[in-house]
């Protein structure tokens, strides 16, 4: 199997599509800028107009979920040049604050904005589904709950596959890609040691507390490439859609040896992977290196429907001037 690139990939993709697949998108919820739009809105939209350009029948199911569990910024001793040595800076975005002040948390904050404009699709696609799922929701299914132990218990055997296959240099310390939130000050600096499901010993660098307790009892960080693995397993998914950074981050073979490596009878999802959107300053669009805008979705479904490479650079005509993101919901 390969992956499916970028416009091209997505074309021959809808070839072998019946149009009722179950279809996985990751967000983080933290923003929802034009590099975030380009794979949670644009691309299943392009990839539902194919279907029907092929005269096929668009019952798409898709899995949008919200990566709670990912950590609010990452830190480490340099983590652009190592991104396998990482830890969350405080914690997860469970517990992150809302910056605008106005809800209970920052996925509070941020998820019901994603979902108006996510569920716009539906207006042209009427027969898809579009189903969110906190990922802190899954915490005690059987898979997720596997993969996290294992996660807890052995970093060292992951941060192998990830240099492997990365071709990135990976420090001996610190290694470790999952961890309890501590349930008393909710952050994640400490240390958590697994003796069994039921016994996991907590202690905080933070504020002291200690605790043993069992899994169910805890909340966590955890990294998003193994977490992935766990929900492909357990929503199901036939088609894997992420940005273009993780194909260049090696995460086509590091998501094929996880799911070889931790799960027996895996069906293998195809993956496709979208264009890295470049900002005005020539890196990747993101919000941690502030060089974030909010996007026009028709226009950048315009560029997308017509653009092949590997890279989409936004300019002045399509970007959207917004004052408060609440607003933002009805442009489409
Ligand atoms: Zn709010
Ligand atoms: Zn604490």
């Amino acid at each position: 199997m390969k992956p499916y690139l970028y416009l091209s990939g997505l074309e021959k993709l809808t070839k072998r599509l019946k149009g009722n697949e179950v279809v996985h998108i990751g967000i983080r919820p933290y923003g929802f800028h034009a590099g975030n739009v380009l794979s949670l809105v644009v691309y299943p939209y392009l990839l539902c107009q194919e279907m029907e350009k092929n005269k096929k029948k668009v019952n798409f199911k898709f899995k949008i979920s919200i990566n709670d569990y990912e950590q609010d910024f990452l830190d480490g001793p340099d983590y652009r040049k190592y991104p396998f040595n990482i830890y969350p800076k405080n914690s997860s975005f469970q517990f992150m604050p809302d910056e605008a002040g106005c809800c209970k948390d920052v996925v509070d904050h941020w998820q019901p904005i994603m979902e108006n404009i996510i569920l716009k699709i539906k207006k042209t696609f009427p027969k898809i589904t579009i189903d969110f799922v906190r990922n802190s929701s899954l915490k005690n299914k059987y898979y997720f709950k596997s993969l996290l132990l294992e996660t807890l218990k052995n970093p060292k055997e992951q941060a192998k596959i990830f240099a492997k296959y990365s071709g990135r240099e990976i420090l001996e310390s610190p290694i470790q890609y999952a961890g309890v939130i501590c349930p008393k000050c909710k952050r994640a600096h400490g240390k958590t040691t697994v003796y069994s499901s039921k016994r996991i010993l907590w202690e905080c660098d933070e504020c002291g507390f200690k605790k043993e307790d069992k899994y169910e009892a805890y909340d966590y960080w955890w990294y998003h490439k193994a977490m992935l693995t766990a929900r492909l397993k357990i929503l199901k998914v036939q088609v894997a859609m992420s940005g273009g950074d993780h194909y260049s981050e090696g995460d086509y073979n590091i998501r094929r040896k996880f799911m070889r490596k931790y799960f027996r009878k895996f069906k293998e999802p195809v993956m496709l992977f979208c264009p890295t959107l470049i900002a005005k300053d020539g890196q990747k669009m993101s919000k941690s290196r502030k060089n974030s805008e909010y996007t026009d979705i028709k226009k950048l479904i315009e560029v997308a429907s017509s653009t092949y490479r590997s890279e989409i650079k936004i300019s002045d005509n399509m970007i959207k001037k917004v004052k408060n993101e609440k607003e933002y919901n009805c442009i489409f």
